[in-house]
């Protein structure tokens, strides 16, 4: 059965931009790595390899460190499931 998800492609992008080092400091292309409620995106969803994932997650819990990036969302922010709300 064909099922149809967020994340399709299986390529590492970082691969093919070719980067040596993620920059904490670049919290544009962490997010890419981020989910909305700002947890670190395992590699089955976003197609990294193992060697750009590793850096990636480094990157981000140094961000995370330097404030750069939440650790947490609160619910106001994000509504990723609307039924909640029905409470
Ligand atoms: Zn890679």
């Amino acid at each position: 059965m064909a099922e149809k998800r967020k994340y399709k492609k299986r390529f590492c992008k970082y691969c093919e931009a070719k980067v040596d080092f993620i920059d904490y400091k670049d919290a544009a292309s962490l997010k890419y790595s981020l989910s909305e409620r700002y947890k670190i995106m395992p590699r089955r969803l976003t197609g990294n390899c193992k060697r750009h994932q590793e850096m990636v997650t480094i990157a981000i819990k140094r961000a995370r460190a330097a404030a750069i990036v939440p650790y947490t969302v609160t619910r106001k922010v994000v509504v990723a499931n609307p039924f909640e709300n029905l409470r």
